[in-house]
């Protein structure tokens, strides 16, 4: 059965260009079909729309009662998901597995931030009472990225669904296997048809779908679509944009005492996910002297050892990147970094496998100038070496984004003036700046968002407050200088 396109609850071909994805370890084709046409994107948007109409109407607990169930289906697909998502962009099993576990966990979490964020409360007042709800915004346009394909949409589609609003999803190109899953689920769980529709494509899918009468656009990538997107409805304050975007992200370590351990904050920091999170660090901060030479050792030690695989491979820690094109391009970042002056310490290099593998580099930035500022997925760690701790927060604020962000370091009068001074929307101790709690927000201020944080704020942006003011009987009204 195709699944190209989910209108209604049915799957059918699409009517727009054929396209296929393979496994970047394996080369296999792991999907192919057709995109969207604009005609079908239209319909999905319809269907949608009249599916607002009873779904928004729903009492809370019946909308609430579905996404349990879903949440359950989840859980018993939970291995399919994982291995869908790793065949179609690479990443190791385990790191699917918690994609997975993250996408079920993701459900009570919704539920609980909008009870506390998007809930009612009703107050006493002279003349009855205030009361407050909230209201779906009505049909959302769901775009994902593709390194967490499954858990990124799922995000922002449950708290939307939630809030009463109606979906349509357009899967990343690179990873559209997961929402046939996604779709079985729901359907499972009773969602009614229409609620949520699916159109898989690239670009002009996706340029179909934002040229729709949507009443939101609930996204998550890079900061060149956001921005794109973010110009796109300039001047149409009714369409609710929530923004996730990308980091240039900063690590400091401060001399702890163990340097082993900074070590592995720092390299798991950059190669997690084979640095293709939105929260890896990109940028290492030490301090010039023995330490901070120690650490960088450290660091290329473990970059030598992490072992890089396919997905089904026993024991790997890192899989390829998503594609043999996201391949060229961290190594055209990397010599684009030396001809601005940076030096190699251990160099990302394509491997003799082929596809998306590259193995983890190291490049010494600090005496390198003019060269953007721009986020690499991948896994290429960026050295810098400074003076003195002043100096490192301005290292690490020298960016026009603001994702995430950490300080490695013992002393807790250094973590209070990090914590103070860094510009980070998620900003750790300690911890890889990939670590984030679903129970928090998640989002940075700069070119990293629109500062309509996801994850446990995920709920403000997917309803609008109505404050009302309630007397149970008219009365007359009487102010200074008003005739009674
Ligand atoms: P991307 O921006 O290339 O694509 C994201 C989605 O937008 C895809 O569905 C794609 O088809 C669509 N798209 C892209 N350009 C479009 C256009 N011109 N018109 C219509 N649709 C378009 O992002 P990606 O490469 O899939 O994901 C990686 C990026 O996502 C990184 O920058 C990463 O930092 C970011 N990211 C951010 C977060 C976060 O929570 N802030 C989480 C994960 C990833």
């Amino acid at each position: 059965m195709a699944d190209d396109v989910y209108i209604d609850g049915q799957w059918r071909g699409g009517r727009g260009a054929r396209f296929a994805k393979t496994c970047p370890a394996t080369g296999e084709v792991t999907w192919q079909g057709a995109a969207a046409d604009g005609a079908e994107v239209a319909e999905a948007v319809a269907s949608a729309r009249k599916a607002f109409r009873d779904w928004s109407r729903r009492p809370q607990a019946e909308r609430t009662a579905i996404l349990e169930r879903y949440a359950d289906e989840i859980g018993q697909r939970a291995e399919a998901i994982a291995e869908v998502i790793s065949r179609d962009m690479g990443k190791a099993l385990w790191d699917s597995r918690g994609e997975a576990a993250t996408m079920k966990a993701k459900i009570g979490v919704s539920i609980a931030a909008q009870k506390e964020r998007a809930g009612e409360k009703t107050e006493a007042a002279a003349f009855g009472s205030s009361q407050l709800t909230h209201r779906p915004h009505g049909v959302m346009a769901v775009f994902g990225p593709f390194n967490f394909p499954g858990h990124l949409p799922n995000g922002h589609i449950v708290p939307a669904l939630l809030a009463g609003n109606t979906c349509v999803f357009k899967p990343s190109e690179l990873a559209p296997g997961v929402a046939a899953l996604m779709a079985e689920c729901f359907a499972a769980a009773g969602l009614p048809p229409g609620c949520l529709n699916i159109v898989q494509g690239g670009r002009e899918t996706g340029a179909a779908l934002i040229d729709q009468e949507i009443d939101g656009l609930l996204f998550t990538g890079s900061a060149a679509t956001g921005v794109f997107f973010h110009r796109h409805f300039a001047g149409r304050p009714e369409v609710i944009l929530a923004l996730e975007m990308g980091g240039n992200n900063p690590l400091i370590i401060w001399e702890p005492a163990e340097v082993e351990a900074a070590s592995d904050i720092a390299a798991q920091s950059a190669f997690l996910t084979t640095g293709q999170r939105c929260s890896c660090a990109r940028r290492i901060i030490l301090p010039e002297g023995r330490f901070g030479d120690r650490v960088i050792e450290a660091m290329v030690d473990r970059a030598r050892k992490i072992k890089v695989g396919a997905w089904n491979e026993p024991e790997i820690f890192m899989g390829p990147l998503v594609s043999e094109k996201a391949r060229d391009q961290a190594i055209a970042f990397q010599d684009m970094l030396v001809s601005h002056g940076a030096a190699p310490v251990l160099a990302l290099t394509g491997m003799d496998r082929g596809g998306g593998f590259v193995s983890p580099g190291i490049v010494d930035v600090t005496g390198a100038s003019g060269f953007p500022d721009e986020e690499l997925f991948g896994p290429l760690m960026q050295v810098v070496r400074v003076k003195t701790f002043d100096a490192a927060i301005e290292r690490a604020n020298s960016t026009k984004y603001g994702l995430s962000g950490g300080l490695v370091c013992d002393d807790d009068a250094l973590w209070d003036c990090a914590y103070r001074e860094m510009r980070a929307g998620v900003l750790n101790r300690n911890r890889l700046t990939a670590g984030a709690s679903g129970s928090m927000p998640f989002g940075g201020p700069g070119l990293s968002g629109n500062f309509r944080p996801g994850a446990y704020y995920a709920a403000d942006y997917c309803a609008w407050p109505q404050a009302s003011q309630l007397a149970p009987k008219a009365a007359r009204m009487t102010a200074p200088g008003f005739p009674a």
